[in-house]
């Protein structure tokens, strides 16, 4: 057949089901939690078990086996069983198995423990907002309540849990900057770590972090789980803990490889047409297959926006054609109709819980999903997967110093994981847009984010939690020495940290903010300034997605709903959108545009229907103001009375700076002036300026390997500015055509001169605090008492 000549390489992944090969076969779809129970359920006992003889344990299991929804309510039921021990023995009890905790002053309060009265939560950590926020609602309809009551979570910008929560999911990141508040976790009777497998920076943190208040907490539990094998080095670094595998329930993949694409590169897609073949097997998958639904992986945002509108566009098309040829529109398949369901990170939570419903019958779901769907959660009723092979990751290049987004080959490990999608709840079929040859040269193991990122913040929490000698922190894989000091140097640069590498009290100031470093010293500095009013609605909006709204609505709605006409119309519109957003134009830079954006939507009282109509994402808004808000709080807490030792503080004030928006710029400058840019003399191209200079003193920087040429991104208001500016800050450097400066401002050559030359050489075996863990008098326990008292100062500093 043709798919065979096309699709050659036919591999069967796993055949331990027995399986019907009936394409007319019912597929149990949403009620196959109903049908038949999990497999961790099957596991329950032996779980309970093993949680209460050993202080942690290790859990693998398939995707899909129940590890994340229902593990967490067994927990429950052993914290709840200890809440009873404790109230039945008046205490008694509790004093003994706590008897270490109760030693210890809790950080952060400053005196001891009130755990009598406090009952203990579950904490369960996610790498990824969506999974943190869906797998929640999930479990609280599981039990019958209102998200927020027993069950909720908890992560960046958005904190749904209330005082009768017991069951907290949350990002690993929240947990992490909970730990600075109160490093052994004392509001906790259990911590799982979930998704460890993927091996994400904050939860490889919370490893170490985890480690250190289990030896301070006899009561304290951990459960570590794993949609891998991969696990004796997790039971390894808990001192060989046990650990238990749930079986899974999956049934016979089919995987197809592409005989055609044979290139793969490491630094990108050799291919740009993936998401166009995707498309192609799509609809192939639609016309030829029987029932199940579709989960495609992309990259990110952008790729699903325009994969759906192509998808859209075709079906659309076809109709017309089919009913041009006179055609009959009844499918013979018994799918009808398709719906495209987008899901990525930035969604909001309802246009997350689209791809979680059920379908009619007849109808034809295909997700399109980033990596968020290859573990972390379940889409019910796929039977087929197609996977273009990539996956967008943040890759740090020590060459040039810099940290991007860049699309990446995926590993084997995830290439299976993929396929695996497709086989849980009846025979599948997975589409490789990639030969066999590209999977076999494809890296074993996804490499963990830790050895791949830019360190600053991890540093300067662990920093601000004690942890004196970065270098000696019990990390699972100890990033590569080269970042860790090059993080230090970030932060040091930024005044975060003193020459001997402690946290300074701006650093601990910054590290209350859940934000990147750059930012937070942004932020900072603007109070000193008084151009707070105008910063924390900039810092806002870059912390969310993009504001810009270009297509026309519908990409992502219901397959086939694009009439005829609507190209024509739709290009209309993108130029209407343009012409609107040219509007808003700063010629400073893109910092003002947001700025301008944000006043003129307040102007409008907050109105959807004016957003609608400039062409701005309502959502992207909303959550700004949202963000905006929370900052707010946090530089309150932040300028109330704190343990200051006399200093006086410039004041978080939260002022406007008028007419005079050369604060607003110094203030990002602060932040920034390590991402900056110079004008070549040819037009339009930079240099970065700010790794020449800290590289070598007194040198321009020019001719060193560090040397990057740079552009401004096609996005940024100052691509329209009359001349380019002689000097750029910018947030990130974007690697797609060419290495891209996103969020770029003007600014004074001088500004940056200043800054630079202000940061006097520091060596870094001084900063990374060997020398401090060194020094006589400051090893071992003292290490936990520094810790602590650092920790208690971070809360001082933010008026606790
Ligand atoms: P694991 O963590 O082991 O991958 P989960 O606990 O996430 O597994 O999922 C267990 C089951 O619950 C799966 O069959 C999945 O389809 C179902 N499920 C999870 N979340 C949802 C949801 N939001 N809507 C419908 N079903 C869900
Ligand atoms: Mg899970």
């Amino acid at each position: 057949s043709r798919r065979k000549s096309r699709w050659g390489n036919h591999e069967r992944r796993q055949q331990d089901a027995p399986e019907s090969e009936d394409k007319g076969d019912k597929i149990a779809e949403e009620e196959e939690d109903a049908a038949e129970p999990l497999p961790v359920t099957l596991f329950k006992d032996e779980l309970m078990k093993a949680v209460r003889g050993s202080q942690v344990l290790v859990c693998t299991g398939e995707t899909g086996s129940g590890k994340t929804t229902q593990i967490p309510q067994y927990l429950l039921e052993l914290v709840r069983e200890r809440d009873a021990d404790t109230t039945a023995s008046g205490g008694k009890d509790k004093d003994k198995d706590e008897g270490v905790a109760l030693d210890t002053p809790a950080p952060g309060d400053g005196k001891r423990p009130s755990h009598n009265n406090k009952k203990l939560l579950v904490a369960v950590t996610q790498p990824r907002r969506v999974a943190a926020t869906s797998v929640a609602k999930r479990v609280a309809d599981e039990r019958g309540c209102r998200l927020g009551e027993e069950v909720g979570y908890s992560i960046r910008f958005e904190d749904r849990t209330g005082p009768r929560t017991r069951i907290k999911y949350m990002t690993d990141g929240v947990l992490v900057r909970e730990c600075l508040e109160d490093p052994y976790l004392s509001r906790y009777g259990v911590v799982m770590l979930d998704e460890a497998h993927e091996r994400s920076i904050d939860t490889d943190i919370l490893f170490g972090l985890l480690k250190r208040a289990l030896a301070r907490r006899p009561d304290l539990r951990a459960v570590i789980t794993s949609a891998t094998l991969d696990v004796e080095r997790f039971a390894a670094f808990f001192d060989g803990c046990p650990f238990i595998n749930v079986p899974g329930r999956t049934h016979a993949v089919d995987v197809y490889h592409s005989k055609t694409r044979q290139v793969m590169t490491a630094t990108g897609p050799a291919s740009p047409r993936y998401v166009e073949d995707a498309v192609d097997i799509i609809r192939k998958v639609h016309r030829t297959q029987g029932p199940g639904h579709v989960l495609a992986f992309f990259t990110g945002q952008d790729e699903i926006e325009r994969a759906s509108r192509l998808l859209s566009e075709a079906v659309a098309q076809e109709k017309i054609d089919r009913r041009a040829m006179g055609i009959e529109e009844e499918a013979d398949n018994g799918v009808s109709e398709m719906i495209v369901v987008p899901l990525f990170g930035a969604l909001s939570a309802e246009a997350q819980a689209d791809a979680f419903k059920s379908a009619r019958a007849g109808v034809r779901k295909v997700v399109m999903a980033t990596n968020i769907a290859e573990t972390s959660v379940t889409v019910p009723g796929v039977r087929f997967v197609v996977d273009p092979g990539y996956v967008k990751q943040k890759t740090y290049d020590p060459a040039r110093r810099m940290e991007s987004l860049v699309v990446v080959p995926i590993s084997q490990v995830a290439a299976q994981q993929r396929a695996g999608r497709a086989g849980r709840t009846a025979p599948g079929q997975c589409y490789r847009l990639y030969t066999r040859n590209c999977y076999g040269g494809m890296l074993g193991e996804t490499v963990p984010e830790i050895l791949r990122t830019n360190l600053a913040n991890t540093v300067l929490y662990l920093k601000v939690l004690g942890v004196d000698d970065i270098l000696a922190f019990d990390f699972l894989d100890p990033p590569a020495e080269d970042q860790s000091l090059e993080a230090l140097q970030h932060l040091y640069c930024l005044g975060a940290l003193d020459q001997d590498g402690r946290a300074t009290d701006t650093g601990r100031r910054m590290s209350r903010f859940p934000l990147e470093p750059s930012l937070s010293r942004t932020l900072l500095e603007a109070g000193e300034l008084g151009c707070l009013e105008e910063v924390l609605t900039i810092v806002a909006l870059l912390s969310v997605e993009s504001i810009w709204f270009t297509r026309s609505k519908g990409g992502g709605g219901g397959g086939g709903g694009a009439g005829s006409g609507a190209r024509g119309k739709r290009g209309e519109r993108d130029e209407e959108a343009e012409a609107s957003h040219a509007l808003f134009r700063h010629p400073l830079g893109d910092h003002f545009t947001y700025l301008a954006v944000y006043r003129a939507w307040e102007a409008s009282g907050f109105s959807d229907a004016w957003a609608k109509e400039e062409f701005l994402r309502v959502r992207a808004l909303r959550t700004a103001r949202s963000v905006r808000s929370q900052l707010l709080g946090e530089v309150r807490k932040a300028s109330g009375g704190g343990r200051r030792r006399g200093r006086q503080e410039g004041g978080l004030e939260v002022t406007s700076c008028g007419r005079d928006l050369d604060k607003v710029r110094k203030a990002v400058c602060a932040g920034y002036f390590t991402k900056a840019g110079q004008r070549c003399s040819k037009e339009w191209v930079y240099r970065s300026l700010a790794v020449g200079a800290l590289q070598q003193e007194g040198d321009d920087g020019a001719g060193r390997s560090g040397l990057t040429l740079m552009y401004l991104h096609p996005t940024s208001s100052l691509v329209h500015a009359q001349e380019p500016p002689e000097h750029v800050v910018y947030t990130e450097l974007v690697f797609t055509a060419r290495p891209f400066m996103r969020h770029a401002m003007a600014v004074k050559g001088r500004w940056l001169r200043s800054r630079l030359e202000a940061v006097r050489p520091c060596s870094s075996d001084r900063l990374c605090g060997r020398a401090l863990a060194a020094a006589p008098g400051a090893g071992g326990g003292k290490e936990e008492e520094e810790a602590a008292a650092a920790a208690a100062a971070a809360a001082g500093a933010a008026g606790r």
